[in-house]
């Protein structure tokens, strides 16, 4: 049992400041004042959350949990993910996905580490398939897979428009999704197909003829990386317009990748779907975790390999707040509601009675302070209290 005091809770909607309950891994009460009395049975471990806000743990929605890359020969295939790299940048829940490579990574070796996430303390669920189609899957269907595996949300990331991708064909492209979509529905779940979009000419072609020549509705896609470069994110801030949702991709170094690449950072992204009256609970924010990021020089020189960071979101939260005067409650949905209403995560992304006891506290700042997942104090004083397997603790 633990109870947090006199925190300024956002839900993500800013609620004033309160104290929020927690016992057996949910949250039991936000409300003024909480008092316990456990006449001695228990311990009640008291946090003070004064001068701190108090929100969802992150919805990381993208992650290549069991690394990724690899385009540049085998050296360059990135790490797996560690559970302090997701709990010290607020992750309480992620969502991992292979990438270009399903041959020497494959599905049944995501699951397990994503049940090795979970058991180490955080929330994870996965995506079948790759950049590929026909999908490679556990059961050796998409349906299948979204039915009968309990991690499995949905598909992805499909890739199109990129010259790494399978040029998968209309009729391949939208029978993956129905497989999706039907799997979804059986099963209660999202059943989301999540579309990795590369920088090539063809943009969102794919997904805007399937929903003029199918009867598969806008709800059903989860383009990412829509911030990659100006062109794309017109078209998708046009397609946000129409009822569809877009996933951001945070960045490290959006200094660099705004003058090499043109990318579009989160927070002038925000501000731009703001003005256009898009939807607010139709963006997520996502990291592309462990994902490889080559990088070129001012000359467009190979100058070597980065890899995403789950903590570029909080990142691009704080350059809403402090640089686009962005109320944070707004920029929040983007790792917090929306992801948690997009891929039907029904306990996660809301601090309300009921729901998983998944809590940041961020500092004056906006730094992430502490972490609870599930009820565990994860991280205090940005530093982790629980560590992976096989982590250095120093
Ligand atoms: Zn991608």
């Amino acid at each position: 049992m633990t109870l947090i005091k006199n925190a300024e809770v956002y839900k993500p909607e800013y609620a004033g400041t309160k104290d929020v309950l927690i016992l057996g891994g949910k949250i039991a009460a936000v409300d003024d004042n909480i008092h316990v009395e456990m006449n001695g049975f228990t311990d009640v471990m008291e946090i003070d959350g004064r001068g701190k806000k108090l929100v969802p743990g992150f919805i990381d929605s993208h992650v290549h949990i069991l690394g990724g890359g690899g385009e540049g020969g085998f050296s360059t295939r990135t790490p797996e993910a560690t559970l302090t790299g997701l709990t010290t940048a607020g992750v309480t829940t992620v969502v991992g996905c292979l990438g270009t490579d399903g041959v020497a990574r494959d599905m049944v070796s995501l699951l397990a580490k994503a049940r090795g996430l979970e058991e180490e303390g955080i929330t994870s669920f996965i995506y079948t398939g790759s950049y590929r189609l026909p999908a490679r899957t556990i059961t050796g269907e998409i349906m299948k897979d979204i039915m009968v595996v309990d991690k499995i949300i949905g598909i992805g990331e499909i890739a199109v428009s990129d010259h790494r991708s399978s040029q998968p064909t209309f009729e391949e492209f939208v029978r993956a999704v129905s497989d999706a979509r039907v799997g979804g529905m059986l099963s209660g779940k999202s059943g989301i197909i999540n579309i990795h979009l590369g920088d090539g000419k063809r943009k969102i072609d794919l997904i805007k003829r399937a929903l003029a020549e199918t009867e598969i509705p806008v709800q059903q896609f989860l383009p990412t990386h829509v911030n990659r470069n100006p062109e794309l994110f017109e078209e998708c801030v046009s397609y946000a317009k129409t009822g569809g949702f877009i996933d951001f991709t945070g960045s490290d170094d959006p200094d660099f990748w705004e003058e090499t690449e043109g990318e579009v950072r989160f927070s002038k992204g925000l501000k731009r779907l703001l003005q256009e009256g898009v939807n607010q609970d139709n963006f997520t924010l996502s990291s592309d975790g462990q994902g490889s990021m080559p990088i070129f020089n001012k000359q467009k020189e190979y100058v070597g390999i980065g890899i995403g960071k789950s903590s570029c979101l909080i990142k691009a939260l704080k350059e809403c707040v402090f640089n686009e005067d962005i109320p944070l409650e707004t920029a929040l949905r983007a790792v917090t509601s929306n992801p948690a209403k997009i891929l039907k995560l029904r306990t996660k992304g809301k601090i309300e009675k009921g729901m998983d006891a998944d809590i940041c506290l961020l500092d004056e700042n906006l730094d992430v302070h502490t972490v609870i997942a599930r009820g565990r104090v994860m991280v205090e004083g940005k530093k982790p209290l629980v560590y992976g397997m096989f982590e250095n603790k120093n």
